[in-house]
């Protein structure tokens, strides 16, 4: 194991996969139950499969805290979608419904909807609050992160 790996929680059978860092995180597999380990979209969590990740897992990825009644939520959704299959090989993105899941506010001290989180490494990078519209939400994941833009 290098430094440059990442631990990667298969959301499926919670097994932790390794997987290297130059490998696109959309083409690998779980060792266990061989469900692939990201999609291009955002995926819908639970609060037990967010404190899994927070545990275990030191890959990078997003959490959205939104609500159904949330109007900025729902502008901000198809940009996050998007963002989330351009840095699909980089970062997975996430969404916790805190209608659903409001334990999950509490514990990450979320005082409002929507709220972004970025993770790496087993820890929490920066928050967000409120909705960054358009590119300025890849910019940021980017900026976090410290991917390169692939335009200018
Ligand atoms: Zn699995």
């Amino acid at each position: 194991m290098t430094m440059d790996d990442r631990m990667i929680v298969c959301l499926g059978c919670q097994a932790v996969n390794r997987v290297p860092q130059g490998r696109v995180l959309t083409l690998a597999k779980c060792g266990r139950c061989s469900e692939l380990l990201a999609t291009p979209h955002p995926v819908e969590i639970t609060s037990e499969q967010m404190r899994l990740l927070e545990k275990k897992d030191t890959g990078a990825f997003i959490v959205d805290l939104w609500a159904p009644w949330c109007g900025p939520c729902r502008m901000m959704a198809p940009h996050y979608d998007s963002a989330a299959q351009r840095l699909q090989g980089d970062v997975r993105f996430y969404k916790i419904n805190t209608d659903q899941h409001p334990d999950a506010s509490i514990r990450l001290n979320i005082r409002g909807v929507p709220t972004l989180i970025a993770w790496k490494g087993g820890r929490e990078l920066a928050k967000q609050a409120g909705a960054p519209g358009g590119a300025a939400l890849e910019r940021w994941v980017r900026d976090i992160f410290g991917l390169a833009s692939t335009s200018h």
